[in-house]
C-alpha cells in the first residue's frame, strides 16, 4: 500500500506536479520542465519525501508529452498509473474551485489514484512494442483517412439526399459511387423544367436509391414502376412524374419521334448496343423485323456498321423497313426455306439474333448463331414458351440476354441520334386520343409498318 501518490497533469513542455499523503494532504504543489534533468530533481525530489516509504505516480497521459517521464520513473523502478484524461474531466466536478488549473487537475489525479483501485499501470515500452507500433502506424493512419473520408463523404451526401443513409451500406469495402444530378429541395425546384419545356419521359420510375439505380441500371430497379402498368400515365391528358423522368426534346426533334424514342429505341439500343455491344464485323438477323422494336433494333445495329438482315412473315411489310435502314437482305419466316433464305445471306450464321417473336421462331433463330453468338430478346409476341438444347448452347459458347425496358441513359443517347438525324422512326400514323380504339384496331390487324402514335 502506497504511503504517497505523485499526480502529473502532463505538458508538452512542462508538467504540474502534485504530491499527497494517505489523507490526501498535499505535501508538494510545483511546475517541473519536460527535461530530463528537471524530472530526475523531481524523482530526487519525490524520495526524499517517501523516505523509503511506497510511492504511486499517476498521469494523464500515456505516450507523447509524458514518454520521457514514462521512461525516467521505468528506470527508477517507479510505479506508474494511467488516468486517462476524461475521468479527470469528470471528477473535476466534485472537487472544489472553478476553473481548470494545471495544479488542481495534477492534485486531482494523485487524489484519483489514491482513491481507486481500478487504474492500469503504465510499462515503459520494450523494444518488440516499439517496433511493432513503428510498423503498423502507417496502417493504422491509412485507416483513420479511410473512415474520415467515408464519414465526411456520407455527410456530404445526406446533405443533398437525406434517403441514402438507410441505403447505403458501409460495412462492406465496395467502389463508392458519386452519382450527379441530385439537388437539394431548395435547389431542385429551380431545376424543373419552364411551363411549355417540351419534354419526353422515361417509362421506368425508379427509386434511385437501390444498388442497380446506383449504377444507372434503373431499369433492373428493385422498386421500378412502369407508366401505364404500375401507374397511371400515357393515355391520358396529363400524368405526373418524378422530375428525373423528364428529359428535354431537341428542338429538332417532334414529339411523335420522342415518343417512339422513349419506348422502342431506348429498349432496341439497350438490347443491341449496352447489352449486345454490337461490332462492324457483326451479321446481326431482326427477328420480327416489321415490329416496332424490330425496326429500332434494325436501324441501330445499321447505325454501328453491323450487317443488317430482317426476318418476318410479310415480305410487303419488311420492304419499306429495309429500305428505310438499309438492310443487307430479307428472308420471309414462315416459308419452307425459311432457312435456306438465311444460310445464302449468312453463310457464316448470325452473331446477334435479335428475338421479339418468341416460340414461332426461336429454334430456328438459336440454329442460326455462329459460335460466341449473342441472342437479344425482349418479346414474345407469339409465345413465351420455348424449348432448347442447353448442349446447343455451350457448345457454340452462346449468350441469352434480355431486357424489358431501356435505361434512362439509354433514352438519353438515342435522343442525342434523333437530334442529329442519324436515327429516325417510321411513323405510320398518327391518331387523336378519342380515336384510341380506332388506333388499336389497326394496330391488331398488323397492316401498318411503324409505330401509331396518340396525341392526347
Ligand atoms: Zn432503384
Amino acid at each position: 500500500m502506497p504511503a504517497f501518490w505523485v499526480g502529473i497533469d502532463s505538458g508538452k513542455r512542462a508538467h504540474h506536479c502534485v504530491v499527497i499523503d494517505q489523507i490526501g494532504t498535499v505535501l508538494l504543489s510545483k511546475r517541473v520542465e519536460n527535461d530530463e534533468t528537471a524530472l530526475l530533481e523531481l524523482i530526487a525530489t519525490v524520495a526524499e519525501i517517501a523516505e523509503g516509504r511506497e510511492v504511486s505516480w499517476a498521469t494523464d497521459l500515456n505516450a507523447g508529452g509524458a514518454a520521457l517521464l514514462i521512461e525516467l520513473l521505468a528506470a527508477h523502478a517507479q510505479q506508474l498509473l494511467y488516468i486517462p484524461g476524461r475521468i479527470v474531466h469528470h471528477a473535476a466536478a466534485t472537487y472544489r474551485g472553478d476553473g481548470k488549473t494545471d495544479a488542481k487537475d495534477a492534485r486531482i489525479i494523485a487524489d484519483q489514484a489514491r482513491m481507486r483501485t481500478d487504474l492500469q499501470p503504465v510499462r515503459g515500452a520494450d523494444q518488440i512494442s516499439v517496433d511493432l507500433r513503428l510498423l503498423t502506424a502507417r496502417r493504422t493512419d491509412l485507416i483513420c483517412d479511410r473512415v474520415r473520408s467515408i464519414n465526411r463523404l456520407r455527410a456530404t451526401l445526406l446533405e443533398y439526399f437525406p434517403a441514402l443513409e438507410r441505403a447505403f451500406d458501409y460495412s462492406k469495402k465496395a467502389p463508392l459511387l458519386l452519382l450527379g444530378g441530385y439537388q437539394t429541395m431548395g435547389s431542385k425546384n429551380s431545376d424543373l423544367p419552364q411551363h411549355g419545356t417540351r419534354v419526353a419521359v422515361s417509362p421506368t420510375v425508379s427509386c434511385a436509391v437501390c444498388d442497380f439505380c446506383r449504377i444507372g441500371r434503373d431499369n433492373s430497379c428493385r422498386n421500378k414502376k412502369i407508366l401505364g402498368v404500375h401507374r397511371w400515365g400515357g393515355y391520358a391528358e396529363y400524368a405526373a412524374v418524378p422530375t428525373r423522368n423528364l428529359i428535354n426534346i431537341p428542338d429538332d426533334v417532334s414529339f411523335e419521334a420522342a415518343a417512339c424514342a422513349a419506348t422502342s429505341y431506348a429498349i432496341a439500343w439497350h438490347l443491341v448496343v449496352t447489352r449486345g455491344r454490337v461490332a462492324t464485323t457483326d451479321t446481326v438477323l431482326v427477328v420480327g423485323a416489321a415490329g416496332a422494336v424490330g425496326i429500332a433494333a434494325a436501324q441501330i445495329a445499321a447505325l454501328h456498321g453491323a450487317r443488317v438482315i430482317l426476318s418476318g412473315r410479310s415480305a410487303s411489310r419488311l420492304k419499306p423497313v429495309a429500305d428505310h435502314v438499309g438492310a443487307y437482305g430479307v428472308a420471309i419466316s414462315n416459308t419452307s426455306d425459311y432457312e435456306t433464305q438465311i444460310s445464302v445471306l449468312a453463310p457464316d450464321g448470325i452473331d446477334m439474333v435479335v428475338e421479339t417473336v418468341g416460340s414461332a421462331t426461336w429454334d430456328s433463330s438459336l440454329s442460326f448463331m455462329r459460335s460466341e453468338g449473342r441472342i437479344v430478346c425482349c418479346g414474345a409476341s407469339s409465345g413465351h414458351d420455348v424449348k432448347m438444347s442447353l448442349r446447343d448452347l455451350y457448345r457454340k459458347n452462346l449468350a441469352i440476354l434480355t431486357a424489358s425496358s431501356g435505361t434512362f441513359n439509354d433514352l438519353r443517347q438515342v435522343l442525342s441520334l434523333f437530334d442529329h438525324g442519324r436515327l429516325t422512326p417510321i411513323i405510320a400514323q398518327t391518331y387523336p386520343l378519342s380515336m384510341a380504339r380506332q388506333a388499336h384496331d389497326d394496330l391488331a390487324l398488323q397492316k401498318h409498318v411503324g409505330k401509331l402514335v396518340l396525341f392526347p
